[in-house]
């Protein structure tokens, strides 16, 4: 990998928007996973979407999905961004929580090594307690497998 270091002086501010707001709202105050649900299309966004991806209607409608869920892929991190070696491989799941058509990327937690895991493993979010929550995806530690 080549790389060239230097430092570019720039300030961003990121917004979760309307319905990223509403998501993490429900997960730093009630623990909750939300997302919105399109009649049309009959798909289940978590986290919540303003907007369908498929028909471009407006989703209003909030839905609480369970923290269980099914592992459809993994994968396994070995170097940081700079690309010096991790000290241990981050394991990292795309889960289909129960009741949505989405897939959520998080970390999974207590894997080391792929014959620890299997695709379709059945997973449950770890969510922080609710006085160590600030209102960020990191509310959420990650999936363990159950
Ligand atoms: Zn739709």
């Amino acid at each position: 990998m080549r790389t060239w270091r230097g430092e570019i002086p720039i300030r961003s501010l990121y917004t979760a928007g309307v319905a990223g707001q509403s998501f993490l709202e429900a997960l730093k105050e009630r623990g909750k996973l939300v997302g919105t649900r399109c009649d049309a299309c009959r798909q289940v966004y978590v986290p919540s979407r303003l907007f369908c991806e498929r028909c471009f209607a407006e989703l209003t409608e909030e839905v609480e999905v369970k923290p269980e869920g099914r592992l459809a892929s993994f994968t396994f991190c070995s170097v940081e961004r700079d690309g010096s070696p991790l000290r241990r491989p981050l394991a990292l799941a795309l889960v289909q929580l129960d009741g949505a058509t989405t897939f959520f990327l998080h970390r999974l937690l207590d894997v080391t090594e792929p014959s620890q895991v299997r695709i379709g493993a059945r997973v449950k979010a770890v969510i922080k307690p609710k006085a160590k929550r600030k209102g960020s995806i990191l509310d959420i530690e990650g999936f363990r497998l159950i």
